[in-house]
């Protein structure tokens, strides 16, 4: 069995991610073509010292073009903690009261939200009003009428909007695009994409349970890696989804979110992706049947290490910091003044967004819903 070496995957994928593998042994010259400016750095805000924001705090040591400057949270003891860790002065630490006071700060060029879904989109409103640009986390919003808000709210202010999709900075995703898109196996007919973490013992007041600040269940939180696979893979928009929800096996915790669904998108090319997101047990996988072969990863939607092959190779790709990969390319194009990539940008996000809306109207309704209006 042959497999894909590391070689392999910096040739396919060319300069743009090989660049934060390898960007500080590059001459001075080349680094500048990339957009990077010697001793520049972009600053960035953290705002909502959760798990995820401990997670980037590796992503930001290995990243070489970010520096941690700011941070915004509303518990004082972490602010001390990250404060004195990342060396941040009193004017760099915000509230969620005095975070507008953002504006007149030049120590700060970004502003990274990792807060519970329910805010993202005030606090992006409230950052581009500030005049800084955006990271914020999946996902984006609850509707894909909060995401073109957010999204025209920043472009008004002049300011860029990125959605934290971590898993585009993956040589294993990068892989499956090329792969699907590039017709490598032939046409793809079927993809199955699905993650879900088993969470009995989670406290019933987290806020993943209540639907004001989470916008609902496993859908809301994992299934935007589902749709965003399978919209990549095949490099097209589903056309209409039918869904169901599930069993509650945990009614003491399940009562305001689903616990359980599944989904079915329909592609304008025929193939079909059929997804579960699920919080009674724990699954993590893609695959995908073309004409001549298939592809698989397993793990695929998490954090990693992720492991995959073809039907005629495994993968051997390099083991990367995604969230330092992603951190370093949003870096350099807004230091080199250049849009974001579209595949990471608010506009994404709202396409993904829409389906999500789809799929909760499916499995409420029972019905086929269209996606195309
Ligand atoms: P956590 O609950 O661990 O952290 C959220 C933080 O937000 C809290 O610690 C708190 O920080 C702050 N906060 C402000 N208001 C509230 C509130 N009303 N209730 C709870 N917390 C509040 O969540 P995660 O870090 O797991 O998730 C945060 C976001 O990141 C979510 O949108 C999630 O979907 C996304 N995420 C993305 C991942 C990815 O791989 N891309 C992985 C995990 C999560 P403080 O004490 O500083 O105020």
């Amino acid at each position: 069995m042959t497999t894909y070496s590391r070689r392999t995957f910096m040739e396919q994928i060319g300069w743009g991610l090989g660049a934060s593998l390898t960007l500080a042994s590059l001459p001075a010259m080349a680094r500048e073509r990339a957009g990077v400016m010697d001793n520049k750095k972009l600053n960035i805000a953290l705002c909502g010292l959760g798990r995820y924001a401990n997670v980037l705090k590796g992503g930001l040591a290995a990243s070489q073009s970010c520096r941690l400057a700011g941070i915004v949270t509303g518990t004082p003891t972490k602010a001390a903690q990250w404060q004195s860790e990342f060396r941040i002065p009193d004017k760099n630490s915000y509230t969620y009261q005095n975070f507008d006071q953002i504006v007149s700060n030049p120590d700060i060029d970004l502003v990274y939200i990792t807060l519970p879904n329910g805010l993202h989109k005030e606090f992006t409103l409230r950052a581009a009003k500030a005049g800084k640009h955006v990271i914020v986390e999946k996902p984006m919003a609850f509707t894909e009428k909060d995401c073109q808000e957010m999204i025209d709210a920043c472009r008004k202010a002049g300011v860029q909007l990125a959605v934290g999709y971590r898993l585009h900075y993956d040589p294993h995703h990068i892989e499956l695009k090329r792969l699907g898109q590039h017709k490598v196996f032939g046409q793809v007919r079927l993809i199955e994409a699905s993650l879900g973490y088993r969470l009995a013992g989670i406290p019933p007041d987290d806020w993943h349970l209540k639907k004001a600040i989470a916008g609902g269940g496993p859908l809301m939180n994992l299934g935007v890696y589902c749709v965003q696979s399978s919209r990549y893979v095949l490099g097209e928009e589903p056309v209409a989804v039918t869904a169901q929800f599930g069993p509650v096996t945990m009614p003491d915790l399940f009562k305001e979110v689903e616990e359980n669904i599944t989904w079915q998108l329909y592609f304008p090319s025929g193939a079909i992706c059929t997804s579960s997101c699920t919080s009674n047990c724990n699954v993590d996988r893609f695959y995908a049947s073309a004409d001549e072969g298939y592809f698989e990863l397993q793990p695929a939607l998490s954090y990693g290490p992720f492991k995959g092959r073809t039907s005629q190779a495994a993968f051997n790709f390099p083991v990367v910091n995604q969230q330092a990969a992603q951190l370093d390319d949003i870096a350099r194009h807004i230091l080199a003044n250049k849009p974001l990539p579209a595949h990471i940008s608010g506009e994404e996000g709202r396409k993904d967004m829409r389906v999500i809306e789809g799929i909760y109207q499916a499995a409420t309704s029972g019905q086929k819903v269209d996606l195309t209006s």
